[in-house]
């Protein structure tokens, strides 16, 4: 049974282990009880640790970060037949802030829970527990369901379901990411690459700055550039729908100069000027078209200024995917959906980048769905979620994975 009893039973213990990330601690701890949680259903289960070489590219990227990277693989096998996969991850962003609620304990007020991960994403791991049990207690279906509670996912990580992923070591025919919100089943999401560029200039005393090349003026121009450039990506757009709620109905590629840091003293004409920028890709562009067209650009300032020199490093983040709206698992899960919640089941794209994109690469048909809504603050003050949305979300995943393993 799914109830509110049930729900509190299974997430209390998952929110009272302080997962934030960084530091990214306790993996092992939260896989251990994942498993006490589930040792009746007679699940077999596998802990796989991140190689350190991983985790050591990844700190060199996030500071503060420690402790071992465990990720959970608990599988139920029923024999022959379709594999579904649940993921969800087990680590959250740091409560900071000033919250009105104790965030690693859970805690009820009217109808909601609180607490550090409880949409974002323990609720929804939490869920995939009662629903490995309900179905290890249920005739009529057949196949695997494997569970896998990944690390890293709040640091963009690839210790944990990408590694798990390319490393070949799950598979499956269907996948339910367990990690967006309750109003709609996203099919697709965007990609992102990042630019990293430094702007070469030489450094003089400003008292002469007309014997130097000032890197600052060299990426202004630059910036100026991107600023057009980014306004004719906005008219792109996508055929996958996103919810409108975020000033789009499609999705949409973006551009973003995000960092900048130049120069060394006022009086000095600087010598360097870094830029970090974002490039969000939709399901239909080309990732290599993409930094292309990027370097387009710099190419053509080059050539009308032989001042402007530069270095750039294209970091690929995570790819865009899309899966077709008639494929069988997003219309099986569209159609539970709109039965157990009398609500019309959205299809809709996420404008930002997620791990679904590791398993879609793979060729599994996934879609991300979840217990959050806008209100619920995730990655804020205060998170919490619905008692019933968690519950809807349990039975339309249960739902779903019986009427798919047959
Ligand atoms: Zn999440």
């Amino acid at each position: 049974m799914i109830d509110e009893c049930s729900v509190k039973d299974a997430l209390g213990p998952l929110i009272e282990v302080d997962t934030s990330n960084p530091p990214g601690k306790n993996s092992r701890r939260i896989a251990n009880i994942l498993r006490e949680q589930l040792a009746s259903t007679g699940c077999k289960f596998k802990l796989v640790r991140s190689p350190l070489d991983r985790f050591e590219a990844l700190s060199k990227e996030v500071d503060g970060i420690s402790g071992e990277r465990v990720n959970l693989i608990a599988t139920l096998d029923r024999g022959e037949g379709k594999t579904m996969i649940f993921n969800a991850h087990v680590d959250v962003v740091p409560a900071v802030g000033e919250w009105t609620k104790p965030p690693f304990n859970l805690t009820k007020a009217g109808d909601e829970l609180f607490g550090r991960g409880v949409s974002d994403d323990k609720g929804p791991l939490a869920m995939f527990v009662l629903v490995i049990k309900e179905l290890a207690e249920t005739p009529g279906w057949r196949g695997k369901i494997i569970l896998v509670a990944t690390v890293d996912e709040e640091i963009g990580g690839y210790t944990g379901l990408g590694y798990l992923m390319d490393g070949e070591v799950i598979s499956g025919d269907y996948c339910i990411v367990g990690d967006g919100d309750i109003d709609s089943i996203s099919n697709a999401a965007n990609g992102c690459l990042v630019f990293k560029l430094t702007i070469k200039g030489k450094s003089v005393h400003s008292s002469m700055n007309w014997l130097g090349v000032n890197a600052v003026d060299k990426a202004a121009k630059l910036i100026t550039r991107l600023e057009a450039y980014n306004k004719i990506l906005n008219t792109r757009k996508s055929k996958v729908q996103t919810n409108s709620e975020k000033g789009v109905t499609c999705l949409t590629p973006s551009l973003t100069v995000g960092l900048i840091r130049g120069g060394t003293k006022v009086n000095i004409v600087p010598d360097s000027c870094k830029l970090e920028v974002d490039r969000r890709v939709i399901p239909e562009e080309n990732k290599l078209e993409a930094i292309k067209e990027f370097k387009k650009i710099l190419e053509e300032l080059k050539r009308a200024d032989k001042d402007f020199n530069y270095d750039l490093h294209v970091e690929g983040l995570h790819n865009s995917f899309y899966v077709r709206e008639d494929n069988e698992l997003i219309t099986t899960a569209c159609r539970v959906y709109e039965e157990i919640t009398k609500r019309k089941g959205r299809i809709l794209g996420t404008l930002g980048c997620l791990d679904t994109s590791y398993v879609a690469k793979h060729g599994i048909p996934v879609f991300t769905f979840g217990v959050s809504r806008v209100e619920s603050s995730i990655h804020g003050i205060d998170e919490h979620a619905k008692i019933k949305d968690l519950i809807d979300f349990g039975y339309i995943v249960k739902e779903t994975t019986q009427r798919l393993l047959r």
